[in-house]
């Protein structure tokens, strides 16, 4: 059976970026029940850049369940586990450290251009520096063969993908080759932020969340960021690099068109409008505003309701923590042993 593993940062609620991303195709691959479903909350490589507000990384492990659930995860088909808490990760990290050189680390680019965006300059913490070696260990430890992620994490899953085959080479096949798979809808492996960034990111509060308020939701649309060359309402406008009308690329619907802005068919249509001038940013942001409740309120109507049973939610990610403890010491048990240092496992120590 195929097997999945994927997670998230536990550094702030879940965004539209995640659940377009990466969160909607977990549920999806979850309920076709051919795979065997890991999803961790990814807490220690958090503290990785947040080792001063252990606060919020502590916090924000219930409100990143929260929002798993109220997708549709669905414990009973998915193991929904908390990293720190399988200790066999970190000793699969150290293994895997003398795999990896300092110079490879340093080409990563999305490593790279976090250390940018981070402000780091020289005082990089290793933990940092070294996550992609972590998140090798994460998913190999439990023999994913399947990754779903944005874009930006394309890189990582090279990193592991290399880690693997040093290992097998050097030891014995004992690790499985991790795949990435991507959103089908391009648009949807990078979603820009409400600022017109590349990225839509939690650490950059350029984000929708999936918890914000219908209010919240409206006043955030209204502010986004468009096609700065397009000052009157006559004016040509531009629909490329334009967040409003990328995030229709990924959310709308034809349906939508018929609910809520009759006059056109479908986005082609209205596109064309935008780019021949005479349609104003109002009446595109309302638009979305009104696709954007419709896609939420069901997700936040769910949140909701689970928040009131924080016991619940202890409980699942105690019991996925424990399920997914012992997979990893599996792992972790062939490791050693492919790497002749099980030394108490038999006495081939001290037999000649
Ligand atoms: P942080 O700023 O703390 O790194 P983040 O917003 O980048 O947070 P992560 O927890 O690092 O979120 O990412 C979790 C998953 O969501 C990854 O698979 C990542 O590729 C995906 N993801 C995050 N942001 C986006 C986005 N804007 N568009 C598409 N996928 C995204
Ligand atoms: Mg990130």
């Amino acid at each position: 059976m195929d097997t999945i593993l994927t997670g998230d940062r536990p550094t702030g609620k879940l965004h539209l970026g995640h659940y377009v991303g990466s969160l909607k195709r977990r549920v999806e691959l979850q309920n076709s029940g051919k795979y065997q479903t890991y999803i961790m909350i990814a807490d220690a490589q958090a503290l990785t850049d947040n080792a001063d507000d252990i606060n919020k990384v502590r916090n924000n492990i219930s409100e990143v369940a929260l929002d798993y659930l109220a997708c549709g995860l669905d414990p009973q088909k998915s193991t929904i586990f908390i990293q720190s808490q399988i200790p066999e990760l970190c000793e699969l990290t150290f293994y895997y450290m003398n795999l990896v050189t300092v110079a490879r680390l340093q080409r990563n680019p999305t490593v790279k251009n976090e250390i940018q965006l981070r402000k780091f300059n020289q005082s990089i913490p290793t933990g940092f520096f070294t996550y992609p070696i972590s998140q090798a260990a994460d998913i190999t430890a439990f023999k994913a063969n399947i990754v779903p992620v944005g874009e930006d994490q394309l890189p990582m899953i090279e990193q592991a993908r290399e880690i693997v085959r040093s290992f097998n080479n050097l030891y014995k096949e004992v690790l499985i080759e991790p795949k990435a798979v991507l959103p089908e809808n391009s648009i949807c492996s990078r979603l820009p932020g409400l600022d017109g960034a590349a990225k839509m990111s939690k650490s950059l509060g350029n984000c929708i969340f999936l918890s914000d308020s219908s209010a919240d939701i409206k006043k955030k649309v209204q502010s986004m960021f468009t096609d700065p060359t397009h000052l009157r309402v006559e004016d040509p406008g531009h629909t490329e690099n334009n967040p409003v009308f990328i995030y229709l690329d990924a959310f709308c619907k034809n349906e939508h068109f018929a609910a809520f802005l009759p006059a056109y068919q479908n986005l082609d249509e209205l596109k064309a409008h935008y780019q021949r001038g005479g349609l104003g940013d109002g009446t595109v942001k309302k638009f979305l505003n009104e696709v954007l409740q419709n896609e939420l309120k069901p997700i936040r109507e769910k949140r909701e309701l689970l928040s009131n049973d924080l016991p619940y939610i202890f409980d699942m990610l105690k019991q996925g923590s424990e399920q997914a403890r012992e997979t990893a010491a599996k792992t972790l048990d062939e490791v050693k042993t492919a790497m002749g240092i099980n030394y108490f496992k038999g006495n081939s120590l001290i037999t000649k």
